[in-house]
């Protein structure tokens, strides 16, 4: 089997509300759909994301183009070499990596169909049949960019979503995206989440926006909640060291101060995390991840698992990725919940007692919604793109005043 064309196309899907984190803005989210094709009339899917610069990222995805023409999707350690070697990867940055992940995932969709087997099966094998996931909550800001509602309004808000996704769809932790409000407002937000949900457990997140004086304050004040982790509180390996050694009781997660292979080996010998959240866009791929796991056991790493924002093919991936690991420590984070509507056939997937089912057919078990892939093609490029461009972001040190 050979690869005959790669062909990369945007999409944006809107959000049932615009959610604002510690550093901007979320109207709608955009991500980007890869298709290989095979000299056999295959299709193989990938998806990876768009964020920050996404004219930038659809370049070097559409770049590869050169690279996986005329190749076997068998062959990926070649395609990887070809495409995200880890020099390639240090000198040119991690799109190199988000692209071959995109790529990866199509290429295993192809080695899946072609010999009839779920991807879960190229990965090890299924461990079980559901992945749970976490009540992923932000505060939300209907008014849209610039217009955050006053605290009370948010907090009202934040726990009208928390009781969606615990009493309907059955989560059983909560995910709560702060760095918005100042800390101490955020801090009273966990305490309503404890008191009207004394048995699901909060992990908090604030972006990295807060000071370490900051992160050992809310540390300590929240000693009595009993957080699942406090995630990426402050900024670098460093700074998460020393708020370990400041708070030893709260455990320490990280998608952002640990992203990549390259921070696993800081991460152990300074003591700076306790759970690495893993990202299968960002560590190269599901079998790089899936290595991941065996570094976590290693190394004695928590393994929990960060969501950007996927649409049905990246949550298609994460599913069979999830399904093969031994153990998952921590229920993954999905957006999934706010997004309006899927590209892949059939509708988004649904959460059933606060887990999805992962899927079945060969290869990711997804095909895409051609109709809906040109409408949301049209949505991205009308709406998320502009706002790509002049993004509301506040760079990540301006909070540090908390
Ligand atoms: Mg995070």
């Amino acid at each position: 089997m050979k690869i005959v064309d790669l062909i990369a196309t945007s999409v944006g899907i809107p959000l049932a509300i615009p959610l604002v984190h510690a550093w901007g803005f979320h109207p709608g989210f955009g991500r980007l759909i890869v298709e290989l094709v095979s000299d056999e009339g295959l299709v193989g899917l990938g998806e990876c994301t768009l964020t920050p610069n996404g004219q930038q990222i659809e370049e070097v995805v559409r770049s590869c183009k050169s690279f996986v023409i005329g190749e076997d999707p068998f062959d990926l350690e070649k395609l990887r070499w070809k495409i995200a070697n880890p020099f390639y990867v240090r000198m040119f940055g991690p799109n190199l990596i988000n692209a071959f992940a995109a790529i990866e995932f199509a290429c295993l969709d192809l080695q899946g169909q072609a010999i009839g087997r779920p991807v879960y099966d190229l990965l090890g094998g299924k461990m079980r049949d559901r992945v749970p996931v976490s009540a992923y909550v932000f505060y939300a800001a209907p008014k849209g960019p610039g217009q955050i509602p006053p605290w009370e309004e948010a907090d009202a808000r934040i726990l009208e979503q928390c009781a969606e996704l615990i009493e309907v769809k059955g989560c059983r932790s909560i995910k709560f995206k702060a760095g918005v409000y100042p800390p101490e407002k955020e801090v009273e937000t966990v305490r309503h989440m404890r008191e009207r949900f004394p048995d699901v457990p909060v992990r908090l997140d604030p972006n990295s926006s807060w000071a370490l004086t900051t992160a050992v304050r809310v540390a300590h004040e929240l000693s009595d909640v009993g957080l699942e982790y406090l995630e990426d509180p402050v900024w670098g390996l460093s700074a998460m060291a020393k708020l370990k050694r400041m708070s030893p009781h709260v455990p320490l997660a990280s998608n952002m101060a640990c992203f990549s292979y390259d921070d696993i080996a800081p991460s152990a010998f300074l003591d700076a995390v306790d759970v690495i959240l893993a990202d299968p866009h960002w560590y190269g791929g599901l079998r790089a991840t899936k290595e991941l796991a065996r570094l976590c056991e290693t190394f004695g790493f928590d393994m929990g698992m960060h969501s950007g924002t996927e649409f049905g093919v990246s949550l298609a991936a994460v599913l069979h990725l999830a399904a093969s690991l031994p153990a998952i420590h921590h229920a993954p984070d999905v957006h999934y919940h706010y997004l309006e509507d899927d590209i892949i056939e059939g509708g988004p997937f649904r959460y059933v007692d606060g887990a999805i089912s992962v899927p079945n057919g060969p290869g990711l078990g997804v095909k895409l919604d051609r109709q809906k892939l040109a409408y949301y093609h049209e949505f991205y490029e009308k709406y998320i793109a502009a706002i790509a461009a002049a993004p509301s972001m506040e760079p990540i040190y301006t909070k540090a005043r908390w």
